[in-house]
Order: C-alpha cells, then structure tokens, then sequence
C-alpha cells in the first residue's frame, strides 16, 4: 500500500532529514515509527500525506505517486489519510459534533448525512454524551478521540499519527490505543510515530527504528529498544 524508493529529505536549510530510506507497508498493517528525536520520523509522516515531498526517490500510495501528483489533487488524497497529531489541534470555537462534522462539511456531503454519520462515528470513539462540548470542556484523552473521530469519519484506507499520545497520561494513552486497535482491526492502515516505550512494547506491531535520517531497524512484533 505504501512504499518508498530511495526517499531523502533535505530541508531548505540544509538538514538531512531522511536519507535513501526503502520501505514497504502492507495494507492493513500496524508500524510504529521509533527513534531518537530529530531522527527524521515527523518528516517521513509527512511525506505519507504530502504535507512535504521528498527531495529525491519516490513516495506512493495505493500505486499513487506523490511526489508528481498535482497541488489540486492533494485534497482528494488526504480525504482517504486520517492525520493525528501529539497537540490535538481542534477548532477551539466548534463544539464536539462541529469539529467533526467539519470534515464532511468541506467535501460536500449532505447535511442529513452529516449529521448521522458524525453521531455514528462520535458513538465509536466514545464520545456521542459530550456532542455539544467544546475542546475546552474536555480532558485531553477525550479531545485526542475528537481527533481519532476527525481523522476516521471518511473511512480512510490510512491513518497516520505523529505521538498521538505525547500529551496524555498512561491511562488515557492506553484507551487511545485501544481505539487505534479497534480502527486497524477493521481494515485501517496505521502508521505512527511514537516515543511510547511501554505501549510499543506491549503491542508486538511491526516496529521501523530510524536513527539519523535512516532506517536502522525494521522488525515484524518488534519492541521499542531504546532506554527510556
Ligand atoms: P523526529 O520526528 O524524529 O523528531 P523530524 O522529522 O522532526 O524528526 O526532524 C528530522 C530533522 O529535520 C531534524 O534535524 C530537524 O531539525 C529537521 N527538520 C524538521 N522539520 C524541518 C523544517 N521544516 N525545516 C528545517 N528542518 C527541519
């Protein structure tokens, strides 16, 4: 479903962000991204729902190329990639249902459809009770599952997440994987960037260490393997 061909990354001020890395992820799978801080996993993700493009090799997607893919194209792309994020980033002025139902709203889907589909997707995560909140009304494992509910509602065939539990205590960061879990058993690819020692330990997914721009691992039911 994914794969990158000699992918490297070099920012405009000179970092090497990612250098020569090869990769291939299956459909339906679960990776975790570990490493180092500045090791280049932000920038990889990125590259997965073209926020960057790589400065040499090829990204694709479900046989899509990205890297030739045009500026007007990249609004249909995203539509089947979910992106969460370690800081939320919620409308602070919408309420719950508002925050998600935005993500239908922009594409055009039918306001009846809107609502159903934004209630049957808040009743999933969990979080159908607190409709009418806004993000500020909210603990944070419960604003990270307004961001789940976001980046699930059009059924992407991808979810990528950046330290979706960065900002949550271990309980909380438990449900959010339980969540994420749930999501990938039902069909949803899952690729996510983490320094969560202990939850990538403890889920035995396929773990790809990058250590300065590179890949240095890749192991199928892998453990995090760096001190915490
Ligand atoms: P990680 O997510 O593993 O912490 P990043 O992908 O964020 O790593 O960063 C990899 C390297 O690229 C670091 O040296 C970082 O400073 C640099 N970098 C990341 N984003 C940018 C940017 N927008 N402009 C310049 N350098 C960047």
């Amino acid at each position: 479903m994914i794969q990158l061909t000699n992918v490297s990354k070099i920012y405009p001020n000179g970092a090497r962000a990612l250098v020569d890395v090869n990769l291939k992820i299956g459909k339906g799978s679960f990776v975790f991204l570990v490493g180092p801080s500045g090791a280049g996993k932000s920038t990889l993700i990125k590259l997965l729902y073209r926020e960057e493009t790589p400065t040499r090799g090829q990204v694709q997607i479900n046989s899509k190329n990205l890297v030739r893919m045009k500026d007007r194209e990249v609004p249909y792309l995203r539509r089947n990639i979910g992106v969460i994020f370690q800081d939320f980033k919620l409308l602070p002025n919408k309420t719950v249902f508002e925050n998600v139902a935005f993500a239908l709203e922009v594409i055009g889907v039918a306001k009846s459809e809107v609502r159903n589909r934004t209630l049957a997707t808040l009743e999933l995560v969990g979080l159908k009770a607190k409709e009418t909140a806004y993000p500020h009304e909210l603990s944070g494992g419960e604003q990270q599952r307004v961001c789940v509910a976001r980046a699930i509602i059009n059924n992407p065939a991808l979810l990528v997440a950046d330290e979706p539990t960065g900002n949550l205590d271990p309980d909380t960061a438990w449900d959010i994987m339980e969540l994420l879990y749930d999501i990938n058993k039902r069909g949803t690819t899952i690729v996510m960037a983490t320094h969560a020692r202990a939850i990538v330990n403890k889920m035995q997914k396929r773990v790809i260490a990058i250590e300065n721009g590179r890949v240095a691992r890749d192991e199928e039911k892998g453990g995090y393997g760096y001190d915490a």
